[in-house]
């Protein structure tokens, strides 16, 4: 891959990823946050359900080479704690319980990782894999 990308959209990851976000009719936007939100620069990304739509949200500020991670990890979000009905996701308990946020963003990094190396390995050129 690409390192110091001007333009994310060009990055194959970001294409790949974005393109399972499309295939889940996830909506997926990059904003600037402290504009759009008003937060303060601790969030990069975020996945909101409203009535069963879902929005993937990444901060324009994230740096262009890192934004497929971001993308990724909110993937796995939507994959492990939301895609099931009934969702496995306790957004009182999220906001409540450290321990809980904890282990759901643990689930989710560890998940994002093996996504990656998924997709990365799905791309490969054919005389490169074994
Ligand atoms: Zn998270």
């Amino acid at each position: 891959m690409k390192t110091g990308v001007k333009d994310f959209t060009e990055c194959a990851m970001w294409g790949a990823l974005s393109g399972l976000a499309l295939k889940r009719n996830i909506l997926l936007e990059v904003v600037n946050f402290k504009e759009k939100i008003g937060t303060k620069g601790k969030i990069n990304g975020v996945i909101v359900g409203i009535e069963g739509e879902f929005y993937i949200l990444i901060d324009d500020r994230v740096p262009n080479d890192f934004k497929f991670e971001v993308l990724a990890h909110e993937l796995a979000h939507y994959q492990l704690h939301h895609s099931k009905a009934p969702s496995r996701f306790n957004v009182t308990k999220y906001l409540k319980d450290k321990d809980y946020r904890r282990s759901v963003e643990a689930e989710a990094d560890e998940f994002a990782e093996r996504l990656i190396s998924y997709v990365r390995h799905r791309m490969l050129p054919a005389r490169e894999q074994q």
